[in-house]
């Protein structure tokens, strides 16, 4: 004998009764979805911050509708009671506010000493293989652009020719209330070794010689004999004040055959 059927009431996809009963009404897509927005995003009758709150929002330039639903969240995985959640939210956002305005100045000072002790490489400058490699930088750029948001600094981190090709002006892109900052790895360990690091950080390079010693993982099979190969990796590493860092990365063989490039494997992605 067969179970009695019926439809998922959102995507009208034919599921057992038994199934909408536990459900719902809906399949288990619909509900996972249904689920995960109740989750991520403020119903209507949610107050929202406190008076007293949104004003402290507003006085570091921040719009509290704009964090509804981040407050939501917090609100909902916190144990804590609701009011001490947006509490706590609102001191976290004061703090990242507090702290690009304490270090994006200096950030911003370094960069622009950076460009004076190192400046950027003008086209004519550059044999092929640079100009190739460049064209790859720029490419993993726009594919990874950092997202801005507010009162957060994500340093990108790639090699001058990278650099140059960017920005014909400054090492800083000054956003509304956030700002990209570009510098070489050397220049980035540098600013690490004195100061505490940015919110997030994002990396580029392309190795043009990689030593299979240093990758294990690396098949060199797909680079015929007049090739070399070159090893591009990106990533990005977050390190929110709040918690812990996390890491994402990617990697790829392209191989070189002097006049030009093509891209051969993906090598690893997810390093966290
Ligand atoms: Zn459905």
């Amino acid at each position: 004998m067969s179970e009695p059927k019926t439809k998922c009431s959102e995507c009208g996809r034919s599921i057992l009764q038994r199934t909408a009963d536990k459900r719902n009404g809906l399949c288990a897509p619909c509900h996972n979805d249904a689920e995960f927005r109740a989750e991520m995003f403020a119903p209507d009758n949610f107050l929202g911050f406190p008076g007293h709150l949104a004003e402290r929002l507003r006085k570091i330039g921040l719009e509290p509708h704009d964090y509804r639903d981040w407050a939501w969240q917090e609100q909902q995985r916190s144990s804590a009671v609701a009011s001490e959640a947006l509490e706590r939210l609102v001191e976290h956002l004061e703090d990242r506010a507090a702290n690009y305005r304490e270090w994006f100045p200096k950030l911003r000072e370094y960069a622009d000493e950076c460009q004076r002790q190192q400046p950027f490489v003008h086209d004519w400058a550059l044999d092929c293989a640079q100009s190739a490699q460049q064209s790859i930088y720029l490419e993993k750029l726009d594919a990874q652009a950092p997202a801005a948001s507010t009162h957060s600094i994500a340093v990108c981190c790639m090699p001058i020719i990278g650099i140059s090709a960017v920005s014909e002006k400054s090492r800083t892109l000054d956003l509304e209330d956030s700002a990209l900052v570009f510098l070489t790895p050397e220049e980035f360990a540098h600013w690490n070794s004195i100061y505490p690091r940015p919110e997030s950080d994002y990396w580029w390079n392309i190795d043009n010689d990689p030593d299979p010693n240093n990758y294990p993982d690396l098949q060199l099979d797909g680079i015929s004999e007049n090739e070399s190969a070159w090893l591009v990796d990106a990533g990005v590493c977050w390190n929110p004040a709040s918690g812990a860092t996390e890491l994402w990365a990617t990697g790829e063989l392209w191989a070189w055959n002097g006049q030009s490039v093509r891209h051969v494997a993906e090598l690893w992605r997810d390093m966290s």
